[in-house]
Formats: C-alpha cells, sequence, structure tokens
C-alpha cells in the first residue's frame, strides 16, 4: 500500500513514515500543499494522511483540489485538538476521517486499515482466501492454523492482490504500492516476491496473465462477494 503524508511538522512527519514503513507501507512524504498535489497528479496513493495546518496553502484547500478533479483517494486528516471548525470543513471538503494530535500511532495504523478497507468494498478486518487467512492488523498469516513467515514486502504484495480478487495488476502497479520515490527498485523485485508467496503460499495462489500482470483467482466457495 502506498501512502502519501502531508506533513510540515518535521518530528511527527519523521515518527509516521517511520512507523509507517515499519509496517510496509511505501510512504512518499511532502512537506506542503503544493509538492503533495503534483505528488497525487504524478502518481497513484492509495491513501493520504493530510495535516490541515500547513505552510502556505492549507490542507482543506488541497482537499478541494482533489475532490474537484474527481480524486476519491481515501484521505484521514490529522489536526490540532482546538481546530475543530478545521475539523468539520474537513469532512465536509471530502475527508473520510480524522485524527486529533497528538495522535496514537497504533490508532493511526487502525484507522488507516479501516479506510483501506472501506475503499476496496470490503468490511472484514480478517481477509480469508482460497484457505489462506491474512489479518492486516497484526500481519500474521495462516493456513490451516498454521503460521506462514512472510517478509514486509511479500505481505504487501499479498494484500494488494487478496483485496480484490480476480483483479490483474501489472507489475508497475504492484511496484508502485511497495516503494517510495527516492527508494531502488530492483528490476526483477515483483517476480521474486511473487516467486516467494508462490512457494510458501502454493504456485496457484497467484497466477499471472503473461505480458500483463498478477492476480489471485477469485475464491469460488465466496461466491462473487
Ligand atoms: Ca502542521
Amino acid at each position: 500500500m502506498r501512502v502519501l503524508l502531508v506533513e510540515d511538522d518535521r518530528m511527527i512527519g519523521q515518527a509516521v513514515q517511520t512507523a509507517l514503513r515499519q509496517d510496509g507501507y511505501a510512504v512518499d512524504w511532502m512537506r506542503d500543499a503544493e509538492s503533495a498535489d503534483t505528488a497525487l497528479t504524478t502518481a497513484n496513493f492509495d491513501l493520504v494522511l493530510l495535516d490541515l495546518g500547513l505552510p502556505g496553502r492549507d490542507g482543506v484547500s488541497l482537499l478541494h483540489a482533489m475532490r474537484g478533479r474527481h480524486d476519491a483517494t481515501p484521505v484521514l486528516i490529522v489536526t490540532a485538538r482546538d481546530e475543530v471548525h478545521d475539523r468539520i470543513g474537513g469532512l465536509d471538503a471530502g475527508a473520510d476521517d480524522y485524527l486529533v494530535k497528538p495522535f496514537d500511532l497504533d490508532e493511526l495504523g487502525a484507522r488507516m486499515r479501516a479506510l483501506l478497507r472501506r475503499s476496496a468494498g470490503r468490511g472484514e478486518a480478517v481477509f480469508e482466501h482460497r484457505g489462506v487467512r491474512i489479518d492486516p492488523a497484526t500481519r500474521e498469516v495462516t493456513r490451516g492454523g498454521e503460521s506462514i513467515t512472510l517478509s514486509p514486502r511479500e505481505f504487501a504484495v499479498l494484500e494488494a492482490l487478496v483485496l480484490r480478487p480476480g483483479a490483474v495488476l501489472s507489475r508497475a502497479q504492484l511496484e508502485d504500492r511497495l516503494y517510495g520515490w527516492g527508494e531502488s527498485v530492483e528490476s526483477n523485485a515483483v517476480e521474486v516476491y511473487i516467486h516467494g508467496l508462490r512457494r510458501k503460499l502454493g504456485h496457484d495462489f497467484v497466477q499471472n496473465v503473461r505480458g500483463v500482470g498478477y492476480f489471485v483467482p477469485r475464491d469460488e466457495s465466496q461466491g462473487t462477494g
């Protein structure tokens, strides 16, 4: 999952970026609304963490611009305690949720997962797919009660594919979810993670459409859900 962090406070930004990267998110950090706007029109993000009080143009203005061009990326706004009007303004401008500073990083993680589920049209917190159970909160993967150890990036690839069974993601789309700008990408990185997933979950768990990309087949036992 790729997250755009918009935050001008160096300490908060650093703490959030570090925590999210440890959780396997690709994070791009922008310090002002202009750079964030450019980033949003250049790459695809799964979620935006938006501080409202920014130097120059504020967060609400960025949000208006996003929703004005029908960019439906989930937005979680982050505001100071006394900015109640800003929170209302942010929600009315199209934000999906908000968090008040100072916030707990675990709560941030839980709210992000809830928004990501909702944007994928899924209500359940734990995914079961073809006998494999995936818990995004604890990052635990099990099959038949047995724990399967995945690297953070293998987990990120698995999560991206399982959120939308049947949807084919290209190598570039998967790389987008795994790496922020400035992070070097080995040319065969995605193939390596797919290989690892197949070795651990079974060759058929992840399938490919030659020259197009990768997908996990829909689970027949779960209907079309
Ligand atoms: Ca700020």
